[in-house]
């Protein structure tokens, strides 16, 4: 049989690429959770996926609500979920102020991570009772977060220090909007929600890897830096950063590219190892890639799971 693969944010960018990239093949069903309805289906079109091989369902993770409802319904489809990607995103480098989620959460650490995180805890029991041969839950990181990097040193750097506007509700009411406690930064906001991604696929792969045989990983894709992720920088930095990267650091990818990379993650048989965060050399060859320190820190892992769970009332 087809596999299921749900595609979070498949509406553009990395989503829509790797959503075409696996339908192309013939052998994936893709579920493109997305916020927006009508633009999804225009770019499936416009991506010129045959309309057999994909599902359209509504998910906003600005809302804990709309993410327990996009479950059920989900379920109701009566498809197996064989892989679930955890890849939209928020950035908002120009924000002066912070706005929020529907459960008052700041939003990029709200959509990026705590969103995708009740996602991910509810799909495990669908993925773990799937009998797919390679089920995977991926979710999508970044170099931005890893200060063992000269991309993650470009300041404001990613730093979660101890989690204390976090465990504070990240509300802004009698609590910092900041993960750490500090001043709010949209686009430090975005670097620590990225860690807290490649954090929580680690904590997965700890506690449930051996229990469900579910493959946990992450990846950076390289700088697609043509997608929309920019769409709220200055437009300067919107003219002058796709040439930079192609140029100058030659970290620049296609949309294109990057989706078969992540198609690579969700479904090549030689990918299948858990607890892995992975990158790809100049010849676009997969490898192992190391984390920071502060992404790779089990301790701070934990504890970030724990918050997590109170915070989209897991525990
Ligand atoms: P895009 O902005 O093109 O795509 C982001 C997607 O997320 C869009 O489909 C968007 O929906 C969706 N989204 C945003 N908010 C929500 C929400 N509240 N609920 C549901 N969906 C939402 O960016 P990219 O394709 O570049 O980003 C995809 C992933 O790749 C992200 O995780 C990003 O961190 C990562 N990444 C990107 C890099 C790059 O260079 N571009 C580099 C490294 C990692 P809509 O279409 O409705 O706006």
């Amino acid at each position: 049989r087809k596999g299921t693969a749900v595609i979070t944010g498949a509406s553009s960018g990395l989503g829509l690429a790797t959503a075409k990239a696996l339908a192309e093949t013939g052998k994936w069903h893709v579920i493109m959770a997305c916020r927006d309805f009508l633009k999804a289906s225009r770019a499936a079109k416009a991506a010129g996926m045959d309309k057999d091989s994909y599902t359209i369902v509504h998910l906003d993770l600005a809302s804990l609500d709309s993410v327990r409802q996009f479950v059920k319904n989900v379920r109701q489809l009566e498809m197996p979920i064989d892989v679930v990607v955890c890849n939209a995103a928020v950035y908002q480098p120009t924000a002066k102020e912070p706005s929020y989620t529907a459960d008052g959460f700041e939003m990029s650490v709200g959509v990026n991570h705590l969103g995708h995180f009740l996602l991910a805890c509810e799909l495990l029991s669908d993925l773990q009772s799937s009998d797919y041969p390679s089920k995977r839950l991926i979710i999508v990181g970044s170099i931005t977060g890893n200060t063992n990097t000269l991309a993650g040193n470009v300041p404001p750097k990613a730093n979660l220090g101890d989690l204390r506007g976090l465990a504070g509700g990240l509300n802004g009411v009698g609590s910092s909007v900041m993960i750490d406690g500090g001043e709010f930064d949209g686009a430090k906001a975005y670097k620590d929600s990225k860690v807290c991604n490649m954090l929580t696929m680690q904590e997965f792969h700890r506690r449930y890897h051996e229990e469900t045989g579910v493959t946990f990983a992450s990846l950076y894709p390289g700088c697609i830096a043509t997608t929309g992720l920019f769409r709220e920088h200055i437009p300067l930095f919107r003219l002058l950063f796709p040439p930079f990267q192609k140029y100058i650091t030659k970290g620049y990818v296609s949309e294109e590219e990057a989706g078969k990379r992540l198609a690579q993650v969700v479904s090549d048989p030689s990918l299948t190892k858990s607890g892995v965060y992975w990158s790809w050399n100049k010849n676009s060859a997969s490898f192992e890639n190391q984390l920071s320190e502060e992404a790779s820190d089990a301790d701070k892992a934990k504890k970030l799971w724990e918050i997590s769970e109170k915070l989209v009332g897991l525990a």
